[in-house]
């Protein structure tokens, strides 16, 4: 049996990590996303953050990046399981049976760091979507669409971003956007001109046809109604990220965890930190979910050993 499950590798969950090694405990790390970093590295990558001690700024994802490599510096670092999302839990003697995406574990403490919740990104919202095979959802290897003809769908940063890398290798690049002004850096935007990037605003997608791939994709105007149907080899689509949070068998208020002292949940020895976590005088910010992983993983040391002299600091 484990000592600690953590759920969620957010900033919290990855800190929370960091300080269950320093303190020796035998544990893993849950991630329900096939990327460490919480809403840092889904929501606002690029964003300076300036509110953190001893920086006076660092990117969300430089934070995350710093974060994991402190983590990893341990000589005993909890695994890390992508791609493994904690489905329920029910108490077992001496602890917690925890079914996940991907088979059962036993461990003695749960602590939640799971935010918002698991992204995924949001579709174009079209009855036929998920039976193509060439919608896709995140750029991964451009050297597929070498000569092809592509659209995109969005208007934001990675919107063009993508728009631009696959210019370097695609026959025909469109961008399509429900508004005529991008919400991209205007040196980006004006890029697209340059490498000959074919912008469609203000259009919606109305239609996909195709069998098992798209192989074409009607356009309707947002102003004139006016539709165009253009030919395709595939569809990118960059409409941002939508969180599912996980309901667990604890007290809750509003969609968050109620947490008591050391932040421990109406389940015993079941814990919750973070943005997920909800009591007086809560703050929401990385900061206050780092001070609140420091007791949550001190108490935990001190259940798992209750007779060790347990460090305060190293
Ligand atoms: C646009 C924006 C800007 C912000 N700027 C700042 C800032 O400048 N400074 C600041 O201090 N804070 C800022 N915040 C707030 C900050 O991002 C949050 O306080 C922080 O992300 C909370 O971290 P967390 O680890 O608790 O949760 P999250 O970051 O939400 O991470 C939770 C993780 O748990 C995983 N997970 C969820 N459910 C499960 C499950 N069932 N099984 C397995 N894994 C699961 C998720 O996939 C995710 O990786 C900002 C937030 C936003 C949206």
């Amino acid at each position: 049996m484990k000592d600690i499950v953590i759920v969620g590798a957010g900033p919290i969950g990855l800190y929370a990590a960091t300080l269950a090694s320093l303190h020796e405990l035998d544990g893993e790390v849950l991630e329900g996303q096939e990327i460490i970093g919480g809403q840092l590295s889904n929501l606002y990558p690029e964003k300076d953050i300036i509110d953190l001690p001893g920086y006076k700024k660092i990117t969300a994802q430089g934070f995350i990046d710093a974060l994991k490599a402190q983590q990893e510096s341990r000589p005993n670092p909890l695994p890390i399981r992508l791609g493994v999302e904690l489905k329920e839990f029910k108490k077992i003697d001496g602890g917690f049976e925890v079914t996940t995406s991907k088979g059962t574990i036993e461990t003695r403490t749960i602590l939640l760091t799971t935010g918002m919740g698991v992204f995924s990104p949001r579709k174009i919202g079209l009855p036929n979507e998920d039976s193509f095979s060439n919608i896709i959802y995140a750029l991964k290897d451009k050297s597929q669409y070498k000569d092809k003809t592509v659209a995109i769908l969005g208007g934001g940063d990675s919107a063009v971003d993508w728009a631009l890398m696959l210019s370097e290798i695609a026959k025909k690049v469109y961008i399509i956007h429900r508004r005529n002004e991008f919400r991209a850096q205007s040196s980006s935007v004006a890029e697209l001109d340059q490498k000959g990037v074919i912008k469609l605003t203000p259009y919606v997608v109305s239609k996909l046809n195709g069998e098992k791939e798209v192989t074409s994709v009607e356009l309707s105007n947002v102003d004139t109604k006016e539709v165009k149907t253009i030919d395709v080899d595939a569809v990118f689509v960059n409409y941002g990220m939508v969180s599912a949070p996980t309901s667990f068998p604890v007290e809750k208020i509003g969609p968050n965890i109620k947490v008591g002292a050391f932040y421990m949940t109406s389940v015993e020895n079941v814990f919750a930190i973070g943005n997920i976590a909800q009591y007086d005088g809560k703050v929401k910010n990385i900061t206050s979910g780092l001070g609140e992983a420091v007791t949550a993983i001190t108490k935990i040391d001190q259940i798992i050993h209750p007779n060790k002299n347990i460090p305060v600091h190293y």
